[in-house]
């Protein structure tokens, strides 16, 4: 138009402009991480406003996360030169199924004030149709059904599409009458669950084909980022907006990388790329090769190592970044996990103070990136001793976990028996037939006479007051503090807090739950144990903790990033430091068990998203030690070291690696075993150290491709729950 080119597009390269400007017309934008992607959809969303082509309500952009969808707002705030007045349609596949259903609730059943339920009330109220069947709910758990229709609805199946097969196998073939029964209960509590905000949306697109036809007036344009991890009914929902009769305008753009699909474990389908072209032919796919994130030996890491993937698409990347100051990516090896912990640490004051260059560096540009969340509880630990701000991304702390509350609890009553919060919280957890009456109860008796709960309730079994069932499960409650205090003072601490969970029935809760998350709980159960072996009692212990739960999570406070592989997506930093890079923790156990191949790949890939956030410095950490359901076990590096290519990689050498990773500096005899690094300190390369490490434990464990690996088994963690967030 022979016009002025607004400022916003002149620092793209001519790819990325094609993109942005191709504003007819459907586009697939597939490219490697950091070449542009994200901000092409930002950029775009920037020049449809600024030409008046459509208003901020008439965009439909859909983000991975709602983090994803506030920074993408103020970007474009920024681009366009003000506030963008309200973009109602920006957000994630869940907030904007919310916002559409809230709309038009009534032509599914439900009321525009309808709820939606966790996991929790899912699961409960499965519960119940399962027991009003006849059916035993020791044999047919009601989580493992909630995960089955998850599974389904991911797929965009309701109760009449699921195939025969699938449905027979729970219930004595009961299943599709279930999930009609449970689709039925759901509106009549005026309720629905976390796949419904899809699956309803698409029902109520499809009978009221006038309606649909309003909002492809409406959404004039469709964006949608992180489009390699969008599940089927992602898919279903998005063609149904996108798709439109011929001749009217279909001006979709999706944005994706193949190689970063991580979440084929929830559901996700890489293929939808592939359907993409099909589903809207003549689309313009544009692909980007430019990278403008990363240094040249981090992209080279990077690529070979996802070269070893079978089954991709096939992209390039290049960058012509390149400063004589470029470091290769860094190995490091340490003895276990406290020292890696700690040599992380250091490294990162390090920076702090400044870099070989004199450069100071801020904790914001720096993240560590974990394959399982129990490794966060080491790096918190070390930091709130070294006063070193930090934030977990997309999950909570450590000590802040469910699982890990429940337990504390049990600690604190034990050496705290005052401590009436711990006492609520654990009475009927697991469930021991002390519900809410009893509660009430205990407390009127403890305010009456201004004692704790717990000498309420060593009083109260004495008397009649509660019913005998209440009374004798009470008894038991009380018992077993009063051995478990007794024990305090003479017990080793790990020991008694083993015996506490074991004796009070907490760690065979999560044994006999069927949910996802289970595992990961049990697992985490594990890490806290371990975690208290450092202290000299519980009561040391205890108030550690307490010191954890109170350093600052200050969004504005400059602090180090701790969150794992899944939720870094789309994110870059300065500095990445990637640790725990052994196998069985990464690639992850379970991840080869469940999917063999496919798993295997999609670990790697998840690999590639970690070394892929790093601007400038990725540091990889591996340890010789691991404890593993309770025991310290030799570890084998991950299989991930040896994809690298030696040209990018280097071996950070123990002597230079700040203040040390000192002899001395790990606690002497604990491991009475040879240091596999006694003679590796000044070799060349890890695959010295790893050969030394391989030999050493041969006896063990065999090799590393045969069944050693499959002993190693963590088996158990990752991210398996789930917010609205998406992640
Ligand atoms: P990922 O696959 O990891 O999501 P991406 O393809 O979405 O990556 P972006 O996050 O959009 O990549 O961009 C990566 C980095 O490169 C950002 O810091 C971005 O600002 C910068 N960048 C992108 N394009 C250009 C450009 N033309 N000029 C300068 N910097 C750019
Ligand atoms: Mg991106």
């Amino acid at each position: 138009d022979g016009g002025r080119r607004p400022d916003y597009l002149s620092g793209l390269n001519p790819e990325q402009t094609e993109a942005v400007e191709t504003l007819e017309g459907p586009v697939l934008v597939l490219a490697g991480a950091g070449t542009g992607k994200t901000r092409v959809l930002t950029t775009r969303i920037a020049h449809i406003l600024n030409t008046g082509r459509a208003f901020p309500s008439q965009i439909l952009a859909v983000t991975f996360t709602n983090k994803a969808a506030r920074e993408m707002k103020e970007r474009i705030a920024v681009l366009v030169g003000g506030a963008v007045e309200g973009m109602p349609w920006l957000g994630t596949f869940h907030s904007i199924g919310v916002k559409l259903l809230r709309r038009h609730a009534e032509l599914v059943n439900l009321r525009s004030d309808f709820t939606i339920l966790d996991t929790d009330d899912v699961v409960r109220l499965i519960k119940q149709l399962i027991q009003a069947e006849g059916l035993d709910d020791k044999r047919w758990p009601a989580k493992q059904f909630a995960g089955m229709i998850d599974g389904w609805k991911n797929k965009g199946l309701g109760p009449g599409d699921i195939p025969e097969g699938d449905a027979r196998t729970f219930a004595n073939g009961k299943g599709r009458e279930l999930y009609f029964a449970y689709q039925q209960r759901l509106s009549t509590l005026n309720a629905c669950d976390f796949g419904d905000l899809l699956m309803h949306p698409i029902a109520i697109f499809r009978k009221n084909p006038d309606l649909l036809k309003e909002y492809h007036g409406r959404f004039r344009y469709i964006l949608v980022d992180e489009y390699q991890d969008t599940n089927t009914a992602q898919y279903m929902w998005l063609r149904l907006l996108a798709q439109r009769p011929k001749g009217e305008p279909q001006n979709v753009c999706c944005v994706g990388d193949d190689d970063q699909s991580i979440y084929g474990w929830r559901g996700a389908e890489v293929d939808n790329i592939l359907r993409f072209e099909k589903d809207f032919p003549g689309a313009k796919v544009i692909k980007l090769e430019r990278n403008y994130r990363s240094t040249a030996h981090i992209l080279g890491a990077a690529g070979h190592l996802i070269a070893h993937n079978e089954g991709r698409l096939g992209k390039t990347l290049f960058t012509d970044r390149s400063d004589p100051d470029d470091i290769k990516v860094q190995v490091h090896a340490s003895w276990d996990s406290e020292v890696e912990a700690r040599e992380i640490g250091e490294e990162i004051e390090q920076l702090q103070r400044g870099d070989a260059n004199g450069k100071r560096h801020l904790l914001n540009d720096m993240a560590i990136l974990v394959r399982a969340s129990f490794q966060m509880r080491e790096f918190e630990d070390r930091f709130v001793t070294l006063g070193l701000n930090y934030r977990v991304i997309g999950g909570p702390r450590f000590y802040e976990r469910l699982e890990i509350r429940d337990a504390m609890a049990y600690f604190r009553l034990v050496a705290q028996p005052a401590d009436d919060l711990a006492f609520e919280r654990i009475i009927n957890t697991p469930k021991r037939g002390l519900g809410d009456t009893t509660v009430r109860a205990l407390h009127d008796y403890a305010r009456a006479r201004d004692i704790p709960m717990l000498a309420a309730a060593a009083d109260m079994i004495e008397t009649d007051e509660l019913k005998p069932k209440a009374r004798k499960a009470l008894f038991d409650v009380v018992q077993s503090f009063r051995r478990w205090q007794e024990m305090l003072e003479n017990t080793p601490h790990t020991e008694l807090a083993e015996q506490i969970l074991e004796e009070s029935g907490y760690t065979d809760m999560w044994k006999n739950d069927k949910s996802a998350d289970a595992p990961t709980r049990l697992e985490n159960l594990k890490e806290l144990i371990r975690s208290m072996e450092s202290f000299e009692s519980m009561r040391g212990f205890l108030e550690h903790v307490a010191l954890v739960m109170d350093a600052e999570q200050n969004e504005n406070l400059d602090a180090v990033s701790i969150m794992t592989l899944h939720s870094a997506k789309g994110l870059e930093f300065d500095t990445v430091f990637l640790p725990g890079w052994e196998e069985g923790l990464f690639p992850h156990q379970r991840s080869l068990d469940e999917s063999g191949r496919a798993g295997l790949e999609e670990e790697r890939r998840l690999a590639y998203v970690g070394i892929t956030r790093a601007k400038r410095r990725c540091h990889i950490w591996f340890v010789s030690n691991r404890r593993i359901h309770g025991l310290w076990q030799s570890t084998i590096p991950s299989r991930f070291l040896d994809e690298l290519p030696e040209m990018h990689v280097e071996v950070a050498e123990a002597e230079q690696s700040y203040g040390g990773y000192g002899r001395g500096g790990y606690g002497q005899s604990r491991f009475d075993k040879a240091d596999p690094f006694a003679n590796s300190y000044s070799t060349p390369g890890w695959k010295r150290a790893q050969q030394n490490k391989t030999d050493a434990t041969r006896d063990n464990w065999g090799t590393r491709s045969g069944h050693a690996v499959e002993r190693i088994g963590y088996g158990e963690s990752g991210p398996r729950s789930r917010t609205i967030d998406g992640e």
